[in-house]
């Protein structure tokens, strides 16, 4: 399969790398001719209203509301995700969304004190927890109807969300070795793939 990760900031890199120990394709996408073909598109972690900006210079925004709309599997992690939310707190009035899960995120909602840790997490139906590093995170505050909550903290914090074919976390599963949560996105996708 190839996985597409979008690359125009923040941490891309290590997304390809799980994707590509999985044994899949992993392609860096820039520019909108990129999008091309995807099995699947990953949306990393970095800066949301950053990445908002360079998107829509790139015009990359509508190309990807289609695609998503038209059921691409995607997964965000942390900018990633609150890319993909329909409601964003403490953002920028001008920050973009492709507005993918009826969900709302606070940004960098875990305060000043305790904004970067590391924790193991139930996630969907991996048996055992998974490894998630959490810096500067978002909070999924709201969940729609149609949104499973598939990983949360001790304190009922929901970290992680899915929406038929849209996936997100607050943390970052790319920062350990543990390739467990990539490989639940590429069932997903595999599972689109033959819909
Ligand atoms: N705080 C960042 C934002 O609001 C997200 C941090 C991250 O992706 N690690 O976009």
């Amino acid at each position: 399969m190839i996985i597409g990760v979008l690359s125009v900031q923040g941490g891309f890199v290590e997304h390809m790398r799980s994707i590509e120990r999985l044994g899949h394709e992993a392609r860096a996408v820039r520019r909108p001719e990129h999008l091309e073909g995807l099995d699947g598109l990953i949306m990393p972690g970095g800066e949301s209203t950053t990445m908002s900006k360079l998107l829509e210079l790139g015009g990359m925004l509508e190309p990807l509301r289609t695609l998503v709309a038209d059921g691409l599997p995607v997964f965000g992690t942390c900018a990633g995700l609150i890319l993909l939310a329909d409601r964003v707190l403490d953002t920028r009035s001008d920050a973009h969304s492709l507005h993918a899960m009826d969900i709302t995120v606070r940004r960098n909602a875990f305060g000043r004190q305790v904004d970067s840790f590391e924790t193991q997490l139930p996630f969907g139906d991996i048996d055992t927890p998974v490894e998630a590093v959490f810096i500067r995170a978002p909070k999924v505050e709201e969940v729609g109807d149609g949104v499973e909550v598939v990983s949360t903290l001790p304190d009922g914090t929901v970290v992680g969300v899915r929406q038929g074919h849209v996936l997100g976390c607050s943390f970052h599963p790319e920062l350990s070795e543990d390739d467990r949560v990539h490989e639940y996105f590429l069932g997903m996708v595999k599972q689109y793939g033959v819909e």
